[in-house]
C-alpha cells in the first residue's frame, strides 16, 4: 500500500503520455509552446510499462492515461492493453478531446479501456471552434457517440467560462442527461500558459445558472474524488470539480507521471522528480525509491483560493498539457 507523507492512501496514477495536441484551448494550450519536448526524450510505451508495473505492485489500482491529447500517441490501444494483461482489474480509464475518437472508440474498449472522459466546452461549432481554435465540435459529438456505442463509461468534462460558453451550462447538462452519461463541470484554474484575459466561473456560479432551470440535491464526494456530485429532481446526477477549496486535498490519492518520466506530486506545484534514467535501465528498485521519495514530498493542499493574494490571483505554472490535467 503507498501512503504519503499526510497520511493518505495514493492508489491512483495519471500518466501523460504526449504533451503534443491537436487543439489550442484557450485555458490550456493557446499558442503553441516554443518548444516541445524532443522527441527522443519521451519514454517509450515499454518504459513507462516498467514503471507502472512496480506502482501497481506497490497499491496503483486506478490508472488513467492522458496528455496533452493521448490519442495522439501511435499504438495508444497496445499499451493499454499492456496493462491490462499485467493486471485485468485495473481500474483503466482516459481522457481526451475526443478528436480522434470516432476511429479508435471500438480498438480501445477492445484493448480494456473501461472508462473515458471527453472534454465538451460547446454545442455551438463557432464558440468550440473559438475555444479549442479549430474546427472540432461535428468530430467531437461523433467520437462521443462511438464510446458509447463501444460501451465505454463516458463522462464529459466542461471548463465553462464567462462570456464564452457560461450560457450553455445547462444545455450541456441536458445533452448528457439525453445520452445517459455525467458531466462534470471543473472550474477554470488559473495558469501561466492560459489566454491572460480569461475569467473562470465558481463553483458557485455554475450552480446558480443549473438552479435557474432545476432544483439540485447535493449528494456529496465520491470517495477520493475532486468531484463534488449533485443531482436533479428527475435523478440526474452531475458533478463540480472545484480546486478552489481544498476539501479534496485532504483525501488526494493521486501522482502523475509525465511522458518524459517526470513523477509529479501535486498538479499545482512545479516540483517533480525523474524516474527517466532508472526505467531506461530496467532498474525497479531505483524507480521504486524515487515513488516513495515523491510520496514522501506530496504537499497537503494546492495553492488556488478564491482569496487572491497581494500579487493577485494564486496561478500555477504548471502547464496542464504537461501534466494532464
Ligand atoms: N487533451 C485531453 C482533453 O482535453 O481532455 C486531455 C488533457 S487535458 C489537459 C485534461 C483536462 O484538463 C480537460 O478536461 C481540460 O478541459 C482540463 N483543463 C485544461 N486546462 C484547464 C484549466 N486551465 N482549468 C481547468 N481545467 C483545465
Ligand atoms: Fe489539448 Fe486537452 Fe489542452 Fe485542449 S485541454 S489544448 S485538448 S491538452
Amino acid at each position: 500500500m503507498l501512503i504519503d507523507g499526510h497520511g493518505r492512501r495514493v492508489d491512483y496514477l495519471r500518466v501523460s503520455v504526449t504533451e503534443r495536441c491537436n487543439f489550442r484551448c484557450q485555458y490550456c494550450m493557446p499558442e503553441k509552446p516554443f518548444s516541445w519536448v524532443p522527441r527522443e526524450n519521451l519514454l517509450s510505451f515499454e518504459e513507462l510499462f516498467v514503471f507502472i508495473r512496480t506502482a501497481i505492485d506497490e497499491g496503483i489500482t486506478k490508472i488513467r492515461i492522458t496528455g496533452g491529447e493521448p490519442l495522439l500517441r501511435e499504438d495508444l490501444d497496445k499499451f493499454i492493453a499492456m496493462i491490462h494483461d499485467y493486471k485485468n482489474d485495473i481500474d483503466l480509464a482516459l481522457t481526451t478531446n475526443g478528436y480522434l475518437l470516432e476511429e479508435t472508440a471500438q480498438r480501445l474498449k477492445d484493448a480494456g479501456l473501461r472508462r473515458i472522459n471527453i472534454s465538451l466546452d460547446s454545442l455551438k461549432s463557432e464558440v468550440a471552434w473559438k475555444i479549442a481554435q479549430k474546427d472540432i465540435l461535428a468530430k467531437v459529438l461523433s467520437g462521443i457517440d462511438k464510446a458509447i456505442e463501444a460501451g465505454l463509461k463516458v463522462k464529459i468534462n466542461m471548463v465553462p467560462l464567462k462570456g464564452v460558453n457560461d450560457d450553455e451550462i445547462v444545455d450541456i447538462l441536458h445533452y448528457c442527461r439525453d445520452r445517459g452519461i455525467k458531466v462534470r463541470f471543473i472550474e477554470y484554474m488559473e495558469n501561466a500558459h492560459a489566454s491572460q484575459s480569461l475569467q473562470g466561473m465558481h463553483g458557485k456560479e455554475i450552480l446558480a445558472r443549473i438552479k435557474e432551470a432545476h432544483t439540485i440535491r447535493a449528494l456529496g464526494r465520491e470517495g477520493a474524488s475532486p468531484s463534488f456530485n449533485y443531482v436533479l429532481e428527475d435523478g440526474t446526477e452531475f458533478g463540480l470539480i472545484d480546486p478552489h477549496k481544498h476539501d479534496f486535498c485532504e483525501s488526494c490519492n493521486r501522482i502523475r507521471l509525465t511522458a518524459e518520466g517526470h513523477l509529479i506530486p501535486c498538479l499545482y506545484f512545479d516540483e517533480a522528480m525523474s524516474i527517466a534514467e532508472h526505467v531506461k535501465k530496467g532498474d525497479i528498485a531505483g524507480a521504486s525509491e524515487v515513488l516513495a521519495q515523491v510520496l514522501r514530498d506530496k504537499p497537503k493542499e494546492n495553492r488556488w483560493s478564491h482569496e487572491n493574494t497581494d500579487e493577485g490571483i494564486n496561478e500555477s505554472s504548471r502547464a496542464f498539457y504537461q501534466t494532464g490535467g
